[in-house]
């Protein structure tokens, strides 16, 4: 059984003092697969080293996400586009639009996603969306958008069904995490009615921890606990979600 971590930012200070046991845990509980998201600039040597360290295990997204959306945002694109010339990158990513934080940036906000989904379609590759309290503004950008070359993966996906049907539509999958185990987090209310083929797993570490764990720091191996709600809410063994989700992330990053 191979485990898929679509979405952890194994890079942030929060894993300074154990990074490598961390990792370890991960690995050992068939956890062999790291998709990382970007943030900005200053994150973007400490990405390098951890690819570094895990060639084997880790692939590296780029992007820049919504709320690093600032007035130098221009500059922070302009160091996106120059590394996607220098090396590849399994996704542009995460992008997208966070009104939770900060609603004063929307406009360049939505320059930004543009932008950096067409430097996705400029390379075929595919975009990781975050989206917070911004369901609406992200749809119509992706309405514009969408065409054969649109594709991806909605992060953290917290939405209702019906969002859930539209985000597929655009071509995404959506990523599943720790709030599937919340006691109040909605989507286990209905997400086995989508189907598993648009289903892929994350953690967010090391933020959303799953429950037992919520409210403290997330890691990889608690992906576990995401894997065992979804087995329950699919009437499905573990091994064949762990499958299936692993394969849909082969399809999504083609690696
Ligand atoms: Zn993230």
């Amino acid at each position: 059984m191979i485990i898929t971590d679509t979405h952890t930012h194994l890079y942030s200070d929060a894993f300074d003092e154990d990074r490598d046991a961390m990792m370890q845990r991960a690995i050992a509980a068939n956890i062999e697969r790291f998709f990382i998201p970007a943030i900005d600039s200053s994150y973007t040597e400490a990405m390098f080293q951890l690819e570094k360290a895990y060639p084997e295990n880790v692939y590296l997204m780029m992007g820049l996400h919504p709320t690093s959306v600032k007035d130098n945002y221009k500059e922070e694109l302009k160091h996106i586009e120059t590394l996607f010339k220098q090396r590849s990158f399994v996704a542009v990513g995460e992008i997208g639009i966070d009104l939770y934080w900060d609603t004063s940036t929307l406009q360049i906000q939505q320059d930004a996603f543009r932008q950096q989904i067409h430097l996705a379609k400029h390379y075929n590759l595919p975009i990781v969306i975050h989206c917070r309290d911004a369901f609406d503004e992200i749809f119509e950008i992706l309405e514009e958008e969408k065409d054969e070359k649109l594709f991806g993966i909605f992060h953290c996906f917290t939405g209702t069904l019906e969002q859930a049907k539209r985000a597929i539509s655009y071509n995404m999958k959506l990523g599943i995490g720790g709030v599937v185990t919340f006691k109040n987090g909605g989507i286990d209310k209905f997400i086995n009615q989508i189907d598993l083929k648009h289903i892929v797993l994350e953690t967010d570490a090391p933020y959303l921890s799953p429950t037992p764990y919520r409210g403290k720091r997330n890691e990889s191996s608690y992906i576990i606990n995401v894997l065992d709600k979804l087995s329950e809410l699919y009437n499905l063994p573990k091994g064949d979600i762990a499958k299936i989700t692993t394969d849909n992330s082969i399809g999504v990053f083609k690696i």
